[in-house]
């Protein structure tokens, strides 16, 4: 198993650093500002996360 197929292709991976916390959603400056309301996920926990609203999915990279 030498290829990684992306569960979603519809949904990109949005990668960001401890650098981007805390992470907001839409993120500042982003295509997706003014999709709906800036809401603050908590990544920091797990690692990834998947905005309850536009289903963006976003994972922390060191
Ligand atoms: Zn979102």
């Amino acid at each position: 198993m030498t290829q990684a197929q992306p569960q979603t292709p519809q949904q990109a991976i949005h990668k960001v650093t401890r650098n981007d916390l805390p992470l907001s959603c839409p993120r500042p400056g982003e295509a997706l500002d003014g999709l709906h309301p800036r809401v603050y996920l908590a990544i920091e926990k797990t690692g990834s996360v998947t905005c309850p609203y536009c289903g963006a999915r976003y994972q922390l990279s060191e």
